[in-house]
């Protein structure tokens, strides 16, 4: 291929973009303006616990097969770990109720019908029935417009859809929610097991990309803001960046994997991105114990119901940490008093009364992904909105699929192959 492709951005979408481009043989330069990679996925020594920490969780399934792709990119193949069976346990916060939901390993759904393996509020008729009108969910619909009658909604499908969208499930579109399920649930057990970073999210999906790529000869350069893009017509002509300035020749491409706001700044009048994504925050709470953090039953993981400070438990290590997504009311409250709230809360679901609150950390993502409503769905931007020799990658691009590490790697790897 002639000519280099100026990759700016380097979360997954980038990092994922760069590889595809590197392991074809193209040019490649990763242009990034923090002093490291992952961008909304990533880890980091954190001083208070005196460990490193994930700035968020992140749920992965077997299913997502894109994701794999780029581990088996990187050679990071081995830096997830799962169950081997398809297990969600969950608990309900009021009455202490505990089930777990197994799918079988097949397409063939027949766990559907087994009250120990499916939601505990329903019968095989509720699960089937939803799961249809998810199937034929138009445009417009959101989660609870679909499914807010069934027995099922409060306890299985509010939660599944705050979190696989990080938007309120009134809100929360459902053929985006049906998209996941497409690719997982629909697919039987061997498509829903859940995967978990060995160490980290950065050991995982950060540091094996660069190193592949510096291996490829990809150049990377961090500390490095594109602050201007100029243009003749489409093309694009020139990059400012905080390190100076780029001239781009006949065969050079840029791909912008960046977040929308960034995209709209630097290719102003695009009319897709003329009108700015609302975003929705996804807090983390993490734990320190001064022993190894445990979970009842199999997975390191829960998910929690009738509750509105702890949606996910995660333990990892001696950390327990929480997830709450599209946490809009708990993002503005002081982390003591949240940290305090939350783990009330985990003593009560894991029987921790003599545990005084542990060494702590609240990371708010305020800008974790866009809200993914119907309205803004119909707004996600093609990878060759911008037209000339511009690509667009991020999570927040039309992948078909949420904004989630599935979509920003799928969203990266469409680039690449139309740069190539
Ligand atoms: C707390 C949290 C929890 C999450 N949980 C999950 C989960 O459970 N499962 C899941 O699949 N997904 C989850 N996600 C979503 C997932 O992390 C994102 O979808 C994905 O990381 C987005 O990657 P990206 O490359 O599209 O964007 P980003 O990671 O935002 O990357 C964009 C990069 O561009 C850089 N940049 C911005 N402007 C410029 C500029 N002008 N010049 C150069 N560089 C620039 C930024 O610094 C950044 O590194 C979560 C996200 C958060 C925040």
């Amino acid at each position: 291929m002639a000519g280099r492709v100026h990759v700016v951005g380097a979360g997954l979408a980038g990092l994922a973009c760069a590889l595809r481009l590197a392991r074809a043989g193209a040019a490649v330069t990763l242009h990034e303006a923090a002093g490291h990679a992952g961008g909304r996925c990533r880890s980091y020594h954190d001083a208070q616990l005196g460990c490193e920490i994930d700035n968020g969780n992140h749920l992965i399934l077997s299913g997502n097969r894109a994701m794999l792709a780029y581990l088996a990119d990187c050679g990071a193949d081995g830096e997830l770990w799962g169950p081997d069976e398809a297990a969600v346990p969950f608990v309900d916060f009021q009455t202490g109720q505990r089930w777990t939901v197994r799918p079988n390993r097949g397409r063939l759904p027949w766990w559907l019908a087994l009250p120990g393996r499916r939601a505990p509020d329903g019968g095989l008729l509720d699960h089937l029935a939803d799961l249809a009108r998810l199937r034929r969910a138009g445009d417009s619909d959101t989660v609870a417009g679909l499914l807010g009658g069934s027995p099922l909604y409060p306890r299985f499908w509010r939660l599944l859809a705050v979190s696989i969208l990080n938007t309120p499930a009134e809100q929360a579109s459902a053929r985006l929610l049906w998209r996941t399920l497409a690719e997982s649930l629909a697919l039987g057990g061997a498509a829903c097991r859940p995967l978990f970073p060995r160490h980290s999210l950065g050991r995982t999906f950060v540091e094996p990309a660069r190193a592949a790529l510096d291996g490829l000869g990809a150049e990377l350069r961090f500390n490095n803001r594109l602050r201007a893009v100029e243009r003749s017509g489409e093309r694009a002509t020139a990059l400012d960046f905080t390190g100076g300035e780029i001239r781009l020749g006949e065969g050079d491409r840029l791909v912008l994997a960046l977040p929308p706001d960034a995209a709209a700044r630097l290719l102003p009048g695009l009319p897709a991105l003329a009108e700015s994504f609302e975003h929705n925050p996804i807090l983390n709470a993490h734990f320190r114990l001064d022993r190894p953090a445990a979970l009842p039953g199999g997975p390191p993981f829960t998910g929690v119901t009738g509750s509105d400070r702890v949606e996910w438990v995660f333990a990892r290590g001696d950390i327990l940490s929480v997830t709450l997504s599209a946490a809009g009311n708990r993002a503005d409250q002081a982390a003591e008093e949240v940290a305090l709230a939350v783990w009330r809360e985990l003593q009560s679901i894991l029987g921790l009364a003599d545990t005084p609150l542990p060494r702590h950390r609240i990371v708010t993502e305020r800008r974790a992904t866009i809200a993914q409503t119907p309205a803004q769905a119909a707004r996600r931007a093609a990878a060759t909105a911008a037209g000339g020799n511009i690509l667009l990658a991020g999570d927040w691009t039309a992948t078909g699929l949420p904004c989630t590490i599935e979509g920003a790697i799928r969203s990266g790897h469409k680039a690449a192959e139309l740069a190539l």
